[in-house]
């Protein structure tokens, strides 16, 4: 596939198309910071905003959406189910509760954020089923064009699978070259579930990573724009996170150069340079 711009898209396999980069917007502070970043990214041309209600941020993304003047249908919104939501009459709300933080009568995609939160880890594969009901009742009411998951390892697709009447479109993961997950990643290719790649910079961990730096400097770029083009070569949807609008409007644009077959495979070695994955079933939230 040729990458031109960010308005360039994935068809996720309910048919929806989806910009190939994000904007993230975890542990960006709520108020100005988050709606001022959600502006200049939306005036650099991100058209896909990520956001969580964990991340306590929704209001403000929503004022940055808003004050932006963008055409709705022009952009494409991500928010997350939280842990302490899981079951049907919980999710319900929860949906209903981020639209209206968002200010939104829509959401472009809706995800599972982890699959088995500790409060709820004996139960977790009937509250997974319940949410997911509540998520397809909220599409077919036209709440939500699509749904997916995050953190979900093979174990919880599967069990997911067995009762879902709508597969999921979207698998969010940490994603990067110290940790590809690719047993997980071609799991997710198999069932045409898209692999998002939240963490592209290793939450910036990987920006000063000797091999890293030397690859992008003969490329004539930044460390974190070789990332996000990695990324986008391993055919993933990074979700680069700035609350710089140079940084910003720079992770944008990595759509003019190329890594080379070697380069993409130094930067695959680079397994455990930074952090790895979390194993969903042992985070302790
Ligand atoms: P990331 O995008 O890998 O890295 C962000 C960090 O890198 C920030 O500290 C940022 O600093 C810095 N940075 C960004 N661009 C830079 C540049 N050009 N030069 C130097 N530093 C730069 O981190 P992330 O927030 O972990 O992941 C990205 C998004 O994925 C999140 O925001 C969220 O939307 C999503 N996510 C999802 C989950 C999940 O469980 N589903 C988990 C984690 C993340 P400044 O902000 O100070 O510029």
């Amino acid at each position: 596939m040729t990458l031109n711009s960010l308005n360039d898209t994935y068809r996720l396999n309910n048919g929806v198309d989806i910009p190939v980069i994000g904007f993230g917007t975890w542990q960006t502070p709520d108020g100005e910071v988050a709606r001022d970043s959600v502006l200049t990214a939306i005036k650099a041309g991100y058209r896909l905003i990520d956001t969580a209600a964990a991340y306590g941020n929704e209001q403000s993304v929503g004022e940055g959406i808003k004050k932006s003047g963008i055409n709705r249908h022009d952009l494409f919104v991500t928010t997350k189910l939280w842990n302490t939501d899981h079951g049907y009459q919980n999710t319900k709300k929860a949906i209903d509760t981020s639209l209206s933080n968002l200010g939104l009568d829509y959401l472009d995609l809706y995800l599972i954020h982890w699959p088995s939160p500790t409060a709820t880890r004996a139960h977790w594969a009937e509250l997974n089923a319940e949410s997911w009901q509540a998520m397809e009742e909220a599409v077919k009411a036209g709440k939500i064009r699509a749904i997916g998951v995050s953190n979900f390892r093979k174990k919880h697709l599967d069990e997911l699978l067995k009762t879902a009447e709508i597969k999921p479109a979207v698998n969010q993961n940490y994603l990067n070259p110290s940790d590809m997950q690719t047993a997980l990643t071609s799991y997710n290719d198999k069932l045409s579930i898209l692999n998002e790649a939240y963490s592209p910079l290793g939450t910036g961990g990987l920006l000063q990573d000797h091999t890293v730096e030397k690859i992008a400097q003969a490329y004539g770029k930044s460390s974190a724009q070789l990332l996000i083009r990695w990324s986008l070569q391993h055919g993933f949807l990074p979700l680069p996170k700035s609350v710089h609008p140079d940084y910003i409007k720079a992770n944008a644009e990595v759509f003019d150069f190329e890594i080379s077959p070697a380069d993409m495979k130094l930067l695959d070695g680079l397994h455990g340079v930074g952090k790895l994955a979390k194993d969903p079933d042992e985070a302790n939230f």
